[in-house]
């Protein structure tokens, strides 16, 4: 089978090209949350307590789903620099600044940013590049206008989320997809939270919610079984 280059990606596009079975409804998507320097790193602007402990999980995951062909849907905190939000807390994540970045860790070579305005999906390329990143200004991926057009798009998946912080923009972005009925599973040792308590709250609410808990190794132990490695 063509596993080379960017076509492994189109699965959803090329039915023909590929089992549909195997791609549209068996691939799981990635949905890597806020790994930017700011949150992530020591020295970050809004450093999250302990979030570079969770860097070797986070290489593990982005080295499967590029082996794999596993689209990485991820979501960056942009903000201008005189952002409402820094009422409450220390600015971070400026708009053209290096703690807006990924780490690099979570940044493919290739990648699409879908600004937080209604209409960027159109320009979305066909087939989709490997890792789209959705802008926002709040703590909820799906404020940002393009995330249902893309969702619909990508049709019935498991979603595997991880990132930071916990008990604000993790916990949103699984409630978001569970309110839409989606397949979600939490991968509990690449998450961290800014406080213990509220990490906990969070995990309890989105058990509630039904989304399982996982950990790194079995979710990419699965992988490997499914695709017979
Ligand atoms: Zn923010």
């Amino acid at each position: 089978m063509e596993r080379s280059g960017i076509i492994i990606w189109a699965g959803p596009l090329v039915p023909d090209r590929f089992p549909q079975e195997k791609t549209v409804q068996k691939t799981p998507i990635w949905v890597d949350i806020d790994t930017q320097v700011d949150f992530v790193l020591p020295h970050g602007k809004l450093y999250v307590p302990q979030a570079e402990q969770i860097i070797p999980n986070l290489r593990r995951l982005m080295e499967c789903a590029r082996r794999e062909g596993i689209l990485v849907l991820s979501s960056a905190d942009a903000h201008p620099p005189d952002d409402p939000s820094f009422e409450q807390w220390p600015p971070h994540c400026v708009e053209g600044t290096e703690g807006q970045e990924r780490i690099p860790e979570t940044q493919f070579e290739t990648s699409w940013v879908l600004p937080n305005r209604p209409g960027c999906y159109s320009q979305l390329p066909t087939p989709l590049p490997p890792q789209v990143i959705l802008e926002k200004q709040d703590y909820d991926i799906s404020s940002n206008p393009n995330f249902d057009p893309l969702l619909e798009r990508l049709g019935e998946r498991d979603f595997f989320l991880f990132g930071v912080a916990t008990e604000y923009c993790v916990v949103s972005a699984g409630l978001a997809l569970r309110r839409r009925g989606k397949n979600v599973h939490l991968i509990t040792d690449a998450i961290r939270a800014i406080s213990e308590e509220g990490g906990r709250k969070a995990i309890d609410q989105m058990c509630e919610a039904g989304v399982a808990l996982r950990s790194t190794e079995e979710v990419l132990a699965a992988r490997r079984s499914a695709v017979g490695k």
